[in-house]
């Protein structure tokens, strides 16, 4: 398989960075990755190359994305045949006009002494960014903070944002007509300054976290809505919950302080629960009471958020690399894709050539929350942007490049890419290879997100739990709650990196669905003992796997050969996958297993290889089997440990 770009685990080797540098770095370019397994495109691993590299004494080639070993022995000036040699000494048998995998290539490059680089464009996209977002004398500046609400179903969430919104609207200002695109931004005066507050407009904390699985995090602050006359609900613990595994500062705003029932000073009570304690408790919590409907105590809360967000000392640098968030996108008849999106670095422009996903283009038009056009927009700016090839997905990370022609080739490189991260596992943490990656320092602290059947078994797990004795690793529970598991638990489990435990309740069917699709290990029990003695085990590397069958490949015997020293050979060719050396083989004779064993030998032609693809002929030798027919089929397998 060629990869078009280089896995996480081996560009952070050799930027001798740690992954989660190299995470950061990347983070900083507007690339999210999920782990060491996940690919890196081209075009990031050259500005990073570019700006972390110690540089090689190897001298540089340069081969297109899909390079096949001719091409490479062009590059290196030998003959294809010369480098298959090579690479068979390696143990890799390819085809000379056969893709080659970066790995086995880098390693080639490395024995003539030379470095590969895959070329991405005639000139190397170092500067994608056009000079006029250059300004000299630029640097990090004070940005307007982003804020979401949050909180249980009917709590005022929807009102409370239309009611923010309209402190800002001068009647008849813009025909007082306002647009939903996602988010909107206000402007106040905040103690004799203009000051702006960005507002995500799709409330609760589903779309949040789901952002947030997605790799963007943009909200700074959640503003929890708990409604006076009903107090703290399940959608509450949750939405505080998946604020605070999140990081994000919460602000609580006490609604409904209008109607009769309504009680204030309860609510702070229970907030406390919550690891949310009111300042007049001594903690540091901001509750706000507000009357969403009447309009009351919304210049207290914004004056709050504010605050908060001077606290915060959110900064961004106008005159940076751009990038933006797409926070919501669709197509629309007459004006082809729309975006809106949240700019988090830099300036957008009018004109500038972009890429966000898979997707690229040429900005046309950009409009603001109340449909007004706009030549820019800058840091925690929302804009609708028009000229995207096709619809980018929420969460994608727009950047701008020097010019179409890159962003259309970093989205066909990246379309390449997708495909090959969806089929391969990002790396997550699960139970039974807790221990390897506590050891590998990819873990250090388990998050474990429990749900349970009543609030008493809930609570006396999240007992257990805590009474474990851990060493090597911090255990935090993000999450707890009663009911059974779902899709919410999983984007939570997926955004922060979680193992769901389920106590005498089972994922519901889209729950599932998500666990399998996310790779999230999801577990249930029925008894408190079995749950702390398997996540004993795990931190200790005891958890017993569970094996399952995977089938590598399988070949054909056309006939056999003996060897002076008497060993059977089956001379045989590979109908599909691969056979490997080291692995489980088995003769099949129709429909019958006649033997079982390992691949004792593997050739091809004269010389012992490794593993031998699909298409080539190749002797194996399996145990001291010799009794072969031609058309049997040898199948090699291996056993993977299964994840529960
Ligand atoms: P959401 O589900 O959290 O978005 O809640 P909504 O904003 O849709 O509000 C649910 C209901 O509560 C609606 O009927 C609102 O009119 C009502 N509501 C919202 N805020 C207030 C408030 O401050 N006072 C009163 N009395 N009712 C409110």
């Amino acid at each position: 398989m060629s990869m078009i770009g280089t896995r996480v685990s081996d560009l952070s080797n050799e930027l001798e960075m740690s992954v989660a540098e190299l995470q950061a770095a990347l983070s900083d370019l507007g690339v999210y990755v999920a782990g060491p397994a996940a690919i890196v495109e081209d075009a990031a691993c050259q500005i990073l190359r570019e700006t972390y590299g110690k540089g090689t004494n190897g001298k540089v080639v340069e081969v297109t994305p899909n390079f096949t070993l001719r091409e490479l022995a062009t590059a290196f000036g030998i003959q294809a045949a010369q480098l298959q040699k090579k690479a068979m000494d390696m143990g890799v048998l390819v085809a000379v006009n056969q893709r080659l995998d970066q790995k086995v290539a880098d390693s080639l490059a490395s024995v003539y002494g030379y470095k590969l680089r895959i070329k991405t464009e005639r000139k190397p996209i170092t500067a994608p960014m056009p000079h006029k977002h250059r300004s000299p004398g630029g640097g990090p500046q004070p940005r307007p903070p982003v804020v979401t609400i949050m909180g249980h179903v009917d709590h005022g969430k929807t009102t409370l944002l239309d009611a923010i919104r309209h402190t800002n609207v001068v009647e008849g200002e813009f025909g007082g007509i306002t647009q939903h695109i996602g988010a909107y931004q206000i402007e106040l005066d905040h103690q004799g300054e203009r000051r702006r507050i960005t507002f995500l407009d799709t409330p609760g904390h589903e779309a949040f976290t789901a952002m947030r699985a997605r790799g963007a995090s943009v909200t700074d602050i959640a503003v929890l809505v708990v409604a006076a006359d009903d107090g703290i609900m399940p959608q509450t613990i949750e939405a505080a919950d998946h604020a605070q595994a999140a990081g994000v500062s919460i602000i609580v705003a006490i609604n409904k302080i209008d109607k009769p029932g309504a009680d204030p000073e309860r609510i702070k009570t229970q907030l406390t629960n919550l690891n949310l304690v009111p300042e007049e408790y001594g903690g540091d919590t901001i509750c706000v009471p507000v009357s969403a409907k009447q309009r009351k105590g919304i210049d207290n809360l914004l004056e709050y958020i504010l605050l908060l967000a001077d606290v915060l000392d959110l900064k961004a640098d106008p005159h940076g690399l751009p990038v933006a968030t797409i926070i919501e996108a669709q197509s629309e008849t007459g004006r082809g894709p729309v975006a809106t999106a949240l700019v988090r670095e830099g300036t957008l422009r009018i004109g500038d050539a972009v890429v966000a996903g898979l997707s690229h283009g040429k900005i046309r038009a950009m409009m603001n929350d109340r449909g007004e056009r706009l030549n820019k927009a800058t840091p925690a700016m929302p804009v609708e942007i028009l000229g995207l090839s096709v619809v980018p997905a929420a969460g994608d990370v727009l950047q701008v490049v020097r010019d179409e022609r890159i962003a259309r080739q970093t989205a066909e490189q990246r379309q390449q890419v997708s495909r090959l991260n969806r089929l391969q596992n990002v790396s997550r943490v699960t139970l039974q290879d807790l221990y390897q990656q506590i050891r590998e320092g990819a873990v250090k602290d388990l998050n474990l997100i429990v749900k349970g059947d009543v609030q008493g078994s809930v609570e006396a797990v999240v007992g257990a739990l805590n009474r474990l004795e851990v060493t090597d690793v911090r255990l935090h529970i993000l999450h707890s709650g009663v009911g059974n598991i779902n899709e919410s638990d999983i984007l939570l489990a997926s955004a922060s990196n979680a193992i769901v435990i389920g106590f005498n309740v089972k994922p519901e069917t889209p729950a599932a669905a998500a666990s399998e699709r996310e790779h999230i290990d999801v577990r249930s029990y029925q008894i408190i003992y079995e749950l702390t003695a398997d996540i004993e085990k795990a931190m200790k590397g005891l958890l017993e796997p569970v094996y399952e069958e995977v089938r590598l490949g399988r070949a054909e015997v056309r006939r056999t050969f003996r060897t002076p020293k008497g060993v059977v050979i089956a001379g045989c060719y590979v109908m599909d996958g691969k056979i490997v050396r080291g692995a489980n083989a088995r003769v099949i004779r129709g429909d019958q297993m006649i033997y079982t064993g390992k691949v004792e030998s593997l050739r091809h032609i004269k010389d012992d290889v490794k593993e031998i693809a699909q298409g080539f002929e190749c002797g194996i030798v399996v145990d001291d089997y010799a009794e072969y027919e031609s058309g049997d089929i040898i199948e090699s397998f291996e056993m993977q440990a299964k994840n529960l």
